[in-house]
């Protein structure tokens, strides 16, 4: 579905990404860790459209996507759930859901919108709250909702985890292995490897822009020494 081919990338004279070639198909959560600044964010914001590609190629199910802009990206079933959650604090959660979808009828956003709220029960009721008087979880469950909404094929979440509650952890995962059962891919950037390790299907460790290692949960579990080495985690 989605095809990563000797990517490059990065800001002014900084090479973010050098040469990253990964896949992931349908039905499929690929996982990509690596320590702060080794090109996690620079990868998705490259295959979103938002970070321009240097070298290499960005396809969606065999079509060259490179030279597409962000929207045009989306139109190929690109959604990204950024950094941050970045939902429009003051906009209500319907509204927020509503922006994700907007090159639907009424009909289909009626629909998915229906969709995100079976999804997420704790939106459900929420419609017209502020987005941002949601707590941090609540806004990553609407972030994830409103990429929902544009009915992606490949869905790109950057620090899904970060600064949120365990509990809210947990049913953020639990929807990444539900969406991935109707045969999205996602590509999962995270900083810690507990998580990721559980649950993506396939692995890459990021170190300074290159892809360092890669395999399958299997092997990550059996190599996850080598893997926070690569990390630079020390438990001691
Ligand atoms: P983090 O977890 O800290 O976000 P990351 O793995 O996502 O790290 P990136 O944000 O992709 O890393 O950064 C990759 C490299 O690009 C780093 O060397 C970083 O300093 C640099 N970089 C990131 N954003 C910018 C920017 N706006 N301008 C210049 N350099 C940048």
């Amino acid at each position: 579905m989605l095809e990563v081919a000797h990517l490059t990338c990065g800001y002014g004279d900084i090479v973010a990404v050098d040469d990253l070639s990964f896949s992931v198909e349908a039905g499929e959560i690929f996982g990509l860790i690596g320590a702060n600044g080794a090109g996690k964010t620079a990868t998705i914001m490259a295959l979103a459209g938002l970070l321009p590609v240097r070298a290499g190629a960005v396809r969606v199910a065999g079509r060259d996507v490179t030279a597409m802009p962000a929207h045009k990206r989306a139109g190929q079933g690109i959604a990204l759930v950024p950094e941050g959650r970045r939902v429009f604090a003051e906009l209500t959660v319907g509204e927020n859901l509503t922006v994700g979808g907007t090159r639907l009828d009424a009909a289909a956003l009626e629909r998915n919108r229906a969709k995100v709220f079976e999804t997420f029960p704790r939106l459900a009721g929420r419609a017209r709250q502020l987005a941002g008087s949601l707590s941090g979880g609540e806004q990553q469950m609407l972030a994830i909702g409103r990429a929902m909404m544009a009915e992606p094929s490949i869905l790109l979440i950057d620090e899904m985890s970060l600064g949120l509650m365990p509990t809210a952890v947990d049913e953020c995962y639990r929807v990444l292995s539900r969406l991935r059962e109707e045969d999205l891919a996602i590509v999962l950037v995270e900083q810690g490897t507990e998580r990721v390790l559980d649950a993506a299907d396939r692995v890459g460790v990021l170190e300074t822009g290159r892809l360092a290692w890669t395999g399958t949960r299997a092997e990550a579990a059996g190599n996850s020494a080598v893997v926070e080495a690569y990390l630079g985690v020390d438990k001691g």
